[in-house]
């Protein structure tokens, strides 16, 4: 293998063996989305189990996490179809 060869096997392995900035921060997003979601889901429960009147104000919040985790996945996953990496 020449000098030559190696860079470009290095670069297709780097641009083909891991992600690139923007598939790390979109899933970084997309994680973020899950967690919060989690959250609203302990939240809710927590509500429901000491009998808290306002456990139904967490109706919004989940809906609202639910609609932002679904953007974020296919903003992943649009990037990773596009882009390959
Ligand atoms: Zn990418």
């Amino acid at each position: 293998m020449t000098t030559q060869e190696y860079i470009v096997a290095q670069q297709e392995a780097s641009s083909h063996g891991s992600p690139c900035e923007e598939n790390t921060r979109l899933l970084n997003t997309f994680t973020e989305a899950v967690t919060e979601l989690a959250l609203f889901h302990e939240q809710q429960f927590m509500a429901v189990v000491s009998g808290d009147a306002q456990l139904y104000r967490f109706d919004e919040l989940i809906l609202d996490a639910t609609e932002r985790r679904q953007q974020a996945k296919y903003a992943y996953l649009d990037h990773v179809n596009i882009h390959g990496c």
